[in-house]
């Protein structure tokens, strides 16, 4: 699986700008500047280090073509044996299910069709 990994270091607490401490008065609005430990870096001055991974899924849309008897779902939706349709991979399946987008309503949804279901034609 392709993965960008990105590490953003924060060295010095924007809160007590590296002093350790911040005058009480920023943290509770008074008139009282005693200096308390930085609460956001318990007084360590560096603060985080953000790793941040993100996953892409690589994904094939394909030209599929509908085969066989279609289950209701299916029918129900408007489709009908010999469509040719936009299709990409289902997620969360080994069997090789591919879903395609359909609008009903104004708004989309998929649906997830089955090997017997269809041909792919060609993959784009
Ligand atoms: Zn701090």
């Amino acid at each position: 699986m392709l993965y960008k990994e990105t590490t953003s270091l924060i060295i010095v607490c924007p809160s007590c700008k590296g002093e350790g401490t911040v005058k009480e008065g920023n943290l509770r609005e008074m008139h009282n500047h005693d200096s308390v430990t930085c609460p956001d870096c318990d007084g360590k001055r560096i603060i985080q280090m953000i790793k941040t991974i993100e996953y892409k899924k690589i994904r094939h849309m394909m030209i599929i073509k509908l085969v066989g008897a279609l289950p209701r779902e299916l029918k129900d939706a408007g489709l009908r044996t010999g469509d040719k349709l936009k299709a990409e991979p289902a997620e969360n399946t080994t069997l090789g299910a591919v879903k395609v987008k359909l609008w009903k309503d104004e708004a989309d949804y998929h649906v997830t069709i089955w090997p017997e279901n269809f041909q792919k034609i060609n993959v784009l």
